[in-house]
């Protein structure tokens, strides 16, 4: 086996690296997992992620981990809503939407962020994840890499995998392609105890999601476990936007001003996002890797997900591409035909092609999502009339 006796960084613990992890201690391998969170009870940001039956999901089929993932996921998050600025409901799934259909393919089951991390973590061997471990940098040493990390302390893997995100520190090593910007910011805010907290939201979510699109501006809506709503102001804004003309995302009279201004012909349930959201409220600029990228592969350091290829979120797979990654990357591995070198460059060969179609959609998407006609076109999309 190529990696009996080799030693294993993986340099991030998101979904894409802990999927690998995992993956590879099913073989017999030697991993670390480096994360720069401080502790396994770190808050995961972000809304939860639907999984799709040929990616995420199949990746923990592979993991063994789907009486787990079942056990965890959301019935019924992932039903959806369509509606204008008045929020007048245009399309719902609500009433014929099946809340569990594992096995077919349109089935796209949601999980919080954190019960995910907490699923793959509980699978791991233990002291696998090595918390509050920042990479800071690397040199090469014999066949592998001097790893240095932010408290100074060094450690030596033959072969590192960079899951460290959209903005990976690992990268540069590899490739100097950048992400471009896609025109699009999205602001995100979170609602702790949304039943109480924010009553005419909740009610209207009724535990799915919402899409709620206005001209070339739209919010999007979904609910999270706990009793909380995870939510987004996603519209076209120039790349300085965030420095330049944003509101003070702390403040909120700041950020109501601002919401009422830039959604001005919105109805006014909406205020109640920014009347309860927790602060600060995050801007996201969305990003997208170029789509013909390409670079020489390397024996010794490859990588994945947002790291690798990361993208908009508007068709739903950068988790999904993350785990597949993991999932391809470990039988590549694993392959007794080919050398590490040969491994990693088939590897990353149809993992660059399979992610500039997702990347290629998302963007695509994105633009559907923030035209002047974004009601129309994703009416269209969902196949209503
Ligand atoms: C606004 C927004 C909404 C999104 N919505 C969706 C969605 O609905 N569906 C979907 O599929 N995807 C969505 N995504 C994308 C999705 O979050 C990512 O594609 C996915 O999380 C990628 O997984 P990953 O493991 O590659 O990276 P990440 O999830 O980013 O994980 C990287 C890990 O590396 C750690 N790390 C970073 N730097 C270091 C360092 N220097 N040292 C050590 N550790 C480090 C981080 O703490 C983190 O734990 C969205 C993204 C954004 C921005």
């Amino acid at each position: 086996m190529k990696l009996k006796d080799k030693q294993i960084a993986i340099i991030g613990g998101g979904p894409g690296g802990l999927t690998l992890a995992k993956l590879l201690q099913l073989q017999g391998a030697a991993v670390k997992v480096y994360e720069r969170d401080i502790n396994k009870y770190a808050r995961v940001q972000g809304s939860p992620l639907d999984l799709h039956d040929e990616s995420g999901l199949a990746a923990l089929r592979k993991a063994g981990l789907m009486d787990a993932f079942k056990a965890n996921f959301m019935p019924g998050a992932d039903k959806s809503m369509i509606m204008d600025p008045a929020a007048t409901v245009f399309f719902s799934d609500h009433e014929h939407k099946q809340e569990e259909n594992f096995g077919d393919p349109h089935f796209r089951p949601e999980i919080d962020r954190g019960a995910l991390r907490k699923i793959l973590l509980e699978s791991l061997a233990p002291d696998t994840v090595v918390w509050n471990s920042r990479f800071a940098s690397m040199e090469q040493q014999d066949v592998g890499w001097l790893i240095t990390l932010g408290d100074g302390s060094k450690v030596y893997a033959d072969l590192v995998i960079a899951a460290d995100g959209a903005n990976s520190k690992l990268r540069p090593y590899l490739t100097d392609i950048k992400p471009f910007y896609s025109g699009i910011i999205m602001l995100e805010g979170v609602i702790y105890n949304a039943t109480t907290t924010a009553p005419r939201i909740s009610a209207l979510l009724k535990g799915g999601k919402i899409m709620a699109f206005g001209k070339e501006q739209n919010l999007l809506l979904g609910q999270k476990a706990h009793d909380e709503i995870g939510f987004y102001a996603s519209f076209k804004a120039d790349a300085d936007w965030i420095n330049n003309n944003g509101p003070d995302y702390g403040n909120r009279a700041s950020l109501l001003a601002w919401f009422k201004e830039k959604y001005s012909d919105w109805a006014p349930i909406w205020n109640e996002l920014f009347e309860v959201t927790e602060l600060p409220v995050i801007p996201r600029p969305i990003y997208c890797m170029p789509l013909d990228q390409s670079w020489p592969a390397k024996a010794n350091l490859t990588m994945l997900g947002d790291a690798a290829h990361v993208m908009p979120p508007f068709a739903g797979e950068g988790v999904n591409m993350a785990m597949l990654d993991a999932l391809e990357l470990s039988e590549c591995l694993a392959s007794p035909h080919t050398t590490l070198q040969e491994s990693i460059e088939a590897y990353e060969t149809k993992m660059c092609q399979r992610a500039a179609a997702a990347a290629k959609e998302s963007l695509d998407n994105g633009e559907m999502m923030h035209a002047a006609d974004a009601l129309d076109n994703m009416l269209a999309f969902f196949g209503s009339p």
